[in-house]
Order: structure tokens, then C-alpha cells, then sequence
């Protein structure tokens, strides 16, 4: 059956870039297609942390400065792959909460970063250069519409500045990202729990100066945001000294996000470090919880990246789902059963698909705030003050991160054994415990 494509890639963000190009090498005629007109630039909100050197989805990422070349290699050495990027690194070593009185605990290494830092834009503008020299062929500005298939070929509707079309391939990588359109028509989400989903909007500012070393800052409570409900995390950028990115962590509907950042750099208590500050870059995304999908495939239609994840594979695990991508479509196309390594792949790696409770763990960082009355992370802060945190090197990933903080606590001799024992229930939780467990300190 002769099709337009051998492989169509829905969606050129990081994981659709590098199934692209990796076809491309491998001889097969692959077509990209994203919305966007641009897609050497991100345009999704992306903090721009990367966990690098250390275990991140069951996989070290192993790096290689070549400076000779401006580019730091990133070898995928149990996968078999390596790519490159051509932006700034920059290794973070502190990490900050505030709460809602302006008290603030901090935890800091100082062998090893808790995470690098990057720019999500350079890494998409490395791997579309890349793809292009490859051969692959892309269609930016293209909205895909529609997508139906049979045993033989999947039948794609698009549209171009608006022109309709319709386009066929044998294979499809649905890499649309979270929300995903393709997962939603193609019915693969029938069988995954909607969590419920949240705006989010991302200022990078210029000029911000908060008198604390250099750091990731994780503000919440109701007095920092003028009443409203929600978070904010502030993430060095690697742009400039005095650069970060502020994210909200806001509720429906979208509008807040914007009254909450508005208000945290306007008017709120560290409004002052914003006084000479400019914002030079802004973004916004909807996040919205499914559960995985535990078999990310149907028909001739493979799901990889955000599309079939819970919550996000970040920048460095959509790529390895993007290259794991391109190898099983390479495989279908011979015969063989390429989607079912992939599937393997997935499980193995991504350690919320076999694991419930790392669905919880993820989580747990941004849910931090609420686990706990605002007199008793005063009164953990005040401790954490007494008794600095130091190590040479520590678990930050976002799974293990919240671990980490409660085991510091709970081997704090202060810290009551009530307290210590709702921190052994919150490393324990999985996503049933965490929402009693939410409701109970509410009502507190
Ligand atoms: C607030 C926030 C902060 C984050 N911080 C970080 C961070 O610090 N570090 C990190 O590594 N990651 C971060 N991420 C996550 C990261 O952005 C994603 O995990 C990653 O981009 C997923 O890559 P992807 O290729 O699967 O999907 P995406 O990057 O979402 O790409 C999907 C692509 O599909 C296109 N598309 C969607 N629908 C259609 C359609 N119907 N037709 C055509 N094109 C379509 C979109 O335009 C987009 O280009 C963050 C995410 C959020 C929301």
C-alpha cells in the first residue's frame, strides 16, 4: 500500500525532533509536523532543569564537554546514543523554600549540583539543525486535525496557513505533547484517570536580585500571592547572573496565573528584588494529570513522550523516548515487533508506569507546602536554620527530592514524633494517601 510517508511525527518538541531526525539516518521518510512556525525555539514553559551525571528514569545520562567543538555531548550509553548541545550548562547547588511568614529553609552541596541548568530553546534549535542535515523533511504552521486508521495505514488531516489536507503514512509517532489530541481522538486515553489539570505561566526576568546565593526558590502561601491560592518557583537562568525564570503553580481559571506572578513581583513581600528587574520571556502551558498509559501504542499509531506520560518526561527523557521512538518504528517498517520494545522500553524506564506511588513522588515537591500548618514549617525552618543542610551530594530528582528533605527532618532529635510520623506517611503515599492527607491539614 503506497503511502505519502513511511512515518509521520505529530508534534516537534523534543521527543518528536529526535524520532524525526534519528529516521531520517536510518534511511526512512519521515515527515515532521508541528503548529508552530518556529520549531528551533521553544515556546512551552520549561524551567530548564536537567538531571545529568546521576540516575534520572533508570538511566545516567553520562556528559562530555567539548569545548573544541562548543558542544557538551550527552551519551545515553545503556541505549546505544549520544547527542549534542550547544547552549550554557550551569550546575545548581542550592535549593530554597520560603513560607507564608517569609521564613526559609535551605539545603545546599558542594561536590555535585542537585541539577544542571539549560536553555530549552538551544537544545530544540540543536536537534531541528540536526534533523534538517539528516534529511528530515517538517511542516511547521500545520495543525494536525484528524487522524484515522486501518491495518495498513494511518490517515492524517491537516492544515497549513488554512489549507486542508490529508496526508498517509504507515506508521505514526504521536508526539504531541501533554493533552495530547492524537491520544485523545485516536481513543488510546480510554483507559487512563483524569487527575485534573492546572495554568501555568513563566516570566524569565533580567535584574532580579534576591539576597540569597544562587538558587532554585520555591515560594507558597496565601500572604505572597495577595490572598490567592497557588505557588511559584524561581529557577536561576543560565542567560545571565542576575537571570531567572518565575513559574506559577496556579489553579483554574488561567487568568490567575497571571494575577499571581503579577502580584508576587509587583506588590508582594519580595517585590523588592524585581524593583530594576525586566522580563525578557514569557510562556504558559496547561498541565493537565493523566495517569500513563501502560501500553503507549495503538494499531500503527506509537504514543512517546509527554503524550503517554503522567505529567511531563522532561527535555532529557523525551529525547531518549524520541530516539526508543525512531528505532521501533524502524523495526515495524522491517516486520518486526518494534512497538512491543517499545513498550518494554517505556515500562522500564519511566518508573510511574509500573509503579503507582512514583506518580505520588513526583508530586511531592510542589505539593510540599501542604502537608504540613504554616506554624509547623515555621517551625521546621527555624530548625533547618539551626542545623544547616550540607551534603556533598543529594537525591534531587524530582521523585526523591521531598525524601530527601523529610529524612533530614525526621533525623532532627526537635522534631516531634507526630511530626515524624506524617513525614514517614508522605514518603509512603501514593496518589489516594496524598489527597487524605491534603484534606486533613487543610481542615487543621
Ligand atoms: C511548567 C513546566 C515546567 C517545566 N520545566 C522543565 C524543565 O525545567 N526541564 C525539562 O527538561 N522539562 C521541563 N518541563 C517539561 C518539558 O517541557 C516536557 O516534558 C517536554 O517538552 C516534553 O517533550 P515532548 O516532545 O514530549 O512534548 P512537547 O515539548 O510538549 O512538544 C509537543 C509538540 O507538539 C506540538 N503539537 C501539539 N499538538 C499539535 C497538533 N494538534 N498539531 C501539530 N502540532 C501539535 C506542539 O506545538 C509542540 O511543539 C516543564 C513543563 C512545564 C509545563
Amino acid at each position: 500500500m503506497a503511502t505519502d510517508y513511511d512515518v509521520i511525527v505529530v508534534g516537534c518538541g523534543p521527543a518528536g525532533l529526535m524520532a524525526c531526525g534519528e529516521l531520517a539516518k536510518r534511511g526512512v521518510k519521515v515527515l515532521g509536523v508541528d503548529k508552530n512556525p518556529d520549531l528551533g525555539r521553544n515556546t512551552r514553559t520549561a524551567s530548564g532543569y536537567c538531571f545529568l551525571n546521576q540516575p534520572f528514569n533508570n538511566l545516567v545520562i553520562r556528559t562530555e564537554e567539548k569545548p573544541e567543538e562548543n558542544r557538551t555531548y550527552m551519551h545515553f550509553d545503556t541505549l546505544g546514543f549520544s547527542t549534542y548541545y550547544t547552549g550554557i550548562m550551569q550546575g545548581v547547588y542550592h535549593s530554597y523554600m520560603f513560607s507564608d511568614s517569609g521564613k526559609w529553609w535551605r539545603a545546599s552541596t558542594t561536590k555535585k549540583p542537585f541539577y544542571n541548568l539549560f536553555n530549552p530553546s538551544q537544545c530544540k534549535n540543536d536537534r531541528y539543525t540536526w534533523a534538517v542535515k539528516k534529511g528530515a523533511e517538517f511542516l511547521p504552521e500545520t495543525l494536525a486535525l484528524r487522524v484515522e486508521q486501518d491495518a495498513s495505514k494511518v490517515t492524517l488531516a491537516v492544515r497549513t496557513r488554512g489549507k486542508n489536507r490529508t496526508l498517509t503514512c504507515k506508521k505514526m509517532i504521536a508526539s504531541d505533547g501533554l493533552s495530547s489530541r492524537m491520544a485523545k481522538l485516536s481513543g488510546a486515553n480510554k483507559t487512563r484517570t483524569f487527575y485534573g489539570k492546572g495554568p501555568t505561566i513563566e516570566y524569565e526576568m533580567v535584574g532580579v536580585k534576591p539576597p540569597y546565593e544562587r538558587g532554585d526558590m520555591f515560594f507558597f502561601g496565601a500572604k505572597n500571592f495577595g490572598g490567592m491560592a497557588g505557588g511559584l518557583i524561581m529557577v536561576p537562568s543560565p542567560i545571565a547572573e542576575d537571570a531567572y525564570r518565575l513559574e506559577t503553580i496556579s489553579t483554574l481559571p488561567a487568568s490567575t496565573a497571571s494575577l499571581l506572578i503579577e502580584h508576587f513581583t509587583q506588590k508582594g513581600p519580595f517585590s523588592s528584588w524585581f524593583k530594576n528587574a525586566e522580563i525578557v520571556d514569557k510562556s504558559g502551558a496547561m498541565v493537565e494529570m493523566l495517569t500513563p498509559m501502560l501500553v503507549p501504542h495503538l494499531g500503527n499509531i506509537l504514543f512517546v513522550g509527554d503524550s503517554a506520560a503522567w505529567l511531563e518526561c522532561l527535555y532529557q527523557s523525551a529525547t531518549m523516548a524520541g530516539y526508543m521512538g525512531a528505532v521501533a518504528c524502524e523495526e515495524e517498517l522491517k516486520g518486526k515487533k518494534g512497538f512491543d520494545g517499545y513498550t518494554q522500553f517505556w515500562e522500564d524506564h519511566f518508573e510511574w508506569v509500573k509503579n503507582p506511588v512514583r506518580m505520588a513522588d513526583y508530586m511531592k515537591r510542589v505539593m510540599f507546602p501542604r502537608f504540613f500548618t504554616v506554624q509547623e514549617l515555621d517551625f521546621l525552618f527555624d530548625l533547618s536554620q539551626k542545623y544547616p543542610i550540607i551534603m556533598e551530594e543529594a537525591e534531587a530528582t524530582p521523585y526523591d527530592f521531598t525524601t530527601m528533605v523529610m529524612q533530614q527532618f525526621i533525623a532532627m532529635d526537635e522534631v516531634p514524633e507526630e511530626l515524624k510520623d506524617r513525614m514517614r506517611m508522605v514518603i509512603k503515599a501514593d496518589m489516594g494517601v496524598l489527597s487524605q492527607l491534603i484534606g486533613k491539614v487543610q481542615k487543621a
